[in-house]
């Protein structure tokens, strides 16, 4: 095994082995029976009051029933702000948070004492299912606040018992001083982030395996299987995807069990169904699709098939883990993270996962998009590793070849590659910005 933390695995944990082994029929009828409940509890806000009306959840006896609900989109969440979709009195609402507004005007969501503790309990389920533990330091480098990535994960590692450094983001001299001084086992960080932590550390001389750290935990933004490689081999540590959205909570939603192969979706918390963004039909395992879920353990705040916008499949195997709850892939992008470019639909992330391949590309990409008379130009900008600039021009011609063909063979179109020195592209502080788009402006 190549990593300091290998050693962890044979001491996995579950954090609540009973329901997360749950035999399927019963996680099933759990399930229902949570969600009879729920679509009862939702007719308590205004909002889902007048939406239900033909329905009738008594008759449910599958969950597969759910279809006859109709979907709740972000925009029902706007247009209802502020407390239109509440169904607790709001003296039982401990806390509120808000989406970070990517897409838009944020959204708020309320919660309950009970659903911030079922809230932390999927948390430290996360958590545990890593092989993070008590006695663990755990370093939650993302941003505190509205957004649900800081404080989800701060409850859930406290629960466990690790001892929790609220860093936040940003600072990045201060976050390694941290580290080093007090011995970071665990951290958690947006993907663009985590690899920027490494490329200061390299800065101030420091070489990033020499850290303690052994786990990280990575998400709020789509990335690529070679940047989770990236990031495990910079640092020398396992990294694990998490997803999630404030609307389901926050983090906690799904999340990679040891074996790194998709991500367990908690579906004593969720119904999933996977679904064709344009025609609505329901996609079975193994299909791309819209992930729609819906809350079956919330109070203040449940939502009914709520449309993500975030683009996965279900991975249908049995998981040498033993946990039963199903499995998503890696989430593509959002449906409107797709580019059209010269009539042709690109991923952002299947470009990265193409440059994060290339051991020269080190950690910063950009995709620009911009007229070029009536074509539209296709530029991807990679910063390269500086010893590739020793003034020996045809390796970089070679290699923006190599570069150009591989995504040329993968999305049909071939882009302009430009190389830039690292540190060169501008860094966001919370997601990255993978794609400039000034066509509309020309
Ligand atoms: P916003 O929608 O304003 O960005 P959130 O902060 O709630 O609000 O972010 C949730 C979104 O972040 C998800 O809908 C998804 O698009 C993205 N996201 C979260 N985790 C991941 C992940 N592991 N991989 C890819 N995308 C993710
Ligand atoms: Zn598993």
């Amino acid at each position: 095994m190549p990593f300091k933390s290998h050693f962890l695995f044979l001491s996995m944990a579950f954090w609540d082995r009973k329901i997360e082994t749950l035999p399927r029929k019963e996680l099933e009828e759990l399930q229902l029976k949570r969600l009879r409940d729920t679509v009862s509890r939702c007719r308590r806000s205004i909002f889902y009051k007048n939406r239900l009306t033909d329905i009738e959840e008594t008759g449910f006896t599958k969950v597969e029933d759910i279809e006859a609900i109709p979907f709740t989109t972000k925009n029902d969440l706007r247009t209802n702000y502020d407390y239109g979709l509440v169904c607790v009195p709001r003296e039982d609402i401990i806390r509120l948070h808000a989406s970070s507004g990517t897409t838009g005007k944020a959204t708020v969501i309320f919660h309950s004492r009970h659903d911030i503790d079922a809230w932390t309990d999927l948390l430290a389920r996360c958590i545990a299912m890593t092989g993070a533990r008590k006695g663990d330091v755990f370093q939650n480098m993302i941003s505190y606040g509205l957004f649900t990535g800081g404080l989800g994960f701060h409850y859930g590692a406290e629960r466990v018992g690790m001892m929790v450094i609220p860093s936040g983001i940003g600072n990045t001299k201060r976050q390694i001083q941290l580290m080093k001084d007090f011995h970071t086992s665990v951290f958690h960080a947006t993907p663009s982030y985590a690899l920027h932590v490494s490329e200061e550390m390299v800065m101030e001389g420091f070489d990033p395996k020499e850290f303690d750290l052994r786990i990280g935990f990575v998400g709020a933004e789509p990335h690529s299987e070679q940047t989770r490689k990236k990031i495990e081999n910079i640092y020398d540590m396992n990294v694990f995807n998490s997803y999630g959205m404030s609307e389901l909570n926050g983090p906690g939603v799904a999340f990679e069990c040891e074996e790194k192969n998709g991500m367990h979706f908690w579906e004593d918390n969720y119904i999933l169904e996977v679904i064709n963004p344009k025609t609505c039909e329901r996609l079975g395992p193994g299909e791309e699709g819209e992930l729609v879920v819906t809350t079956i353990n919330r109070q203040a705040m449940p939502i009914l098939r709520y449309r993500t916008g975030d683009l996965a499949k279900i991975i249908d195997d049995k998981c040498p883990c033993g946990r039963t709850h199903v499995k998503i892939s890696r989430i593509k992008g959002r449906c409107d993270d797709m580019m059209i470019v010269r009539g042709v639909n690109v991923y952002p992330s299947q470009i990265e996962d193409i440059l994060m391949a290339f051991p020269e590309v080190a950690t910063n990409y950009q995709i620009h998009l911009e007229r070029d008379g009536a074509l539209d130009a296709f530029i991807v900008k990679a910063e390269l590793y500086p010893k590739m600039f020793d003034g020996d021009l045809n390796k970089l011609k070679k290699l923006e070849g190599e570069i150009a063909k591989a995504i040329a063979d993968e999305v049909v179109v071939r882009p302009k590659i430009q190389f830039l020195e690292p540190g060169t592209l501008p860094r966001t502080e919370g997601k990255a910005i993978r794609v400039v788009d000034k066509r509309g402006e020309m």
